[in-house]
């Protein structure tokens, strides 16, 4: 097949290469200078797209999505499908899918989970919006890129599934935190709170798969100075989508709020920029209720 992929950074870069290892001849576009094995690099949005069956974005934002559909939704075939894998707003994905439709083109909106090493290993999650259509034009690709394809509905409910799941991993992360510094205060043993909160009610992914408490549980960033994995500012990225989300939504989300201050403050105004998400617990750790 031939693909046209725009946005060869971190994630996109390894994804494009994976594309063009399984056979794919694939086109790509980035504003840095970057250089992908396998993959074709040309001067400009509209002539990675020309000719393509299926494009592929994975981009910073929902304004820079807006900004590159205007640029290559005229130079893309009738009939041709974005993907865009970038994590947005929900308004700009349905805006972006609305703009695909008047110019004969299909859109799914395909956001990942995984990360860089998922988007390396070819192991990502996909959460998909769109028809049924575009969703089938795009899932072979996913296959290549990832290992789970998840249909969520029409365009923006990939985007929606995202910022949900990422909003109680915000929540979730916190209240880990929390509960592992209010336990260092009561003199209760971390690797005692972690076997009894990680087998009882308390559970979660990120006390017993990402547990931010160095040398307790699995391997985690915790184990390496609170090395991202997924930055804090990452986090906090999605946190203000899903609050965008709900305000434009009407949607009442206290603890979704409450989180995002919280990354607010330890990324911009405290030393969490750079650092994993579970960065968290040493900045709890420091602290007193004051
Ligand atoms: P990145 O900054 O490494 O890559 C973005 C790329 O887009 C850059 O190479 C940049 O030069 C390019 N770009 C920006 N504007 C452009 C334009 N107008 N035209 C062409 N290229 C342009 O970011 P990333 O980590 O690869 O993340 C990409 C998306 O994936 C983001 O939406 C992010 O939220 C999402 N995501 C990232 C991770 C992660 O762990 N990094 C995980 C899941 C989802």
């Amino acid at each position: 097949m031939k693909i046209g992929f725009i946005g060869l950074g971190n994630m996109g870069g390894p994804m494009a290469a994976n594309l063009a290892k399984a056979g794919h001849q694939v086109q790509g576009f980035d504003m840095a200078d970057v250089a992908i094995e396998g993959v074709t690099m040309v001067g400009s949005g509209a002539e990675a797209v020309t000719g393509a069956e299926v494009v592929i974005t994975m981009l910073p934002n929902g304004q820079i999505l807006r900004a590159v559909a205007d640029q290559i939704l005229p130079a893309m075939a009738a009939g041709a499908t974005l993907v865009d894998c970038s994590t947005v707003d929900v308004d700009s994905a349905r805006a972006v899918a609305q703009q695909a439709t008047e110019a004969g083109q299909l859109f799914v909106d395909a956001p990942v989970s995984g990360g860089v090493g998922g988007a390396a290993g070819g192991t990502l999650t996909f959460m998909a919006g769109g028809s049924a259509e575009a969703f089938a034009q795009a899932d072979p690709l996913f296959t290549i890129m990832g290992q789970k394809a998840v249909h969520c509905g029409d365009a923006g409910a990939g985007q929606a599934a995202k910022i949900c799941n990422n909003m109680v991993l915000g929540v979730t992360m916190i209240a880990t935190c929390e509960a592992f510094a209010l336990a260092d205060k009561l003199g209760l043993d971390r690797q005692k709170m972690f076997d009894v909160v990680s087998t009882s009610s308390g559970y979660s992914w990120t006390m017993n798969a990402y547990c931010p408490a160095p040398g307790v549980g699995p391997q985690s960033p915790a184990d390496n100075d609170y090395q991202p994995g997924f930055a804090a500012e990452l986090m906090l990225k999605d946190l203000r989508l899903s609050q965008q989300a709900a305000i434009s939504a009407d949607a009442d989300t206290p603890m979704g709020e409450l989180a995002q201050a919280l990354y607010t403050q330890f990324v911009e105004s405290e030393d969490g920029m750079g650092m994993d998400f579970s960065a968290m617990l040493p900045r709890f750790e420091k602290r007193g209720r004051g």
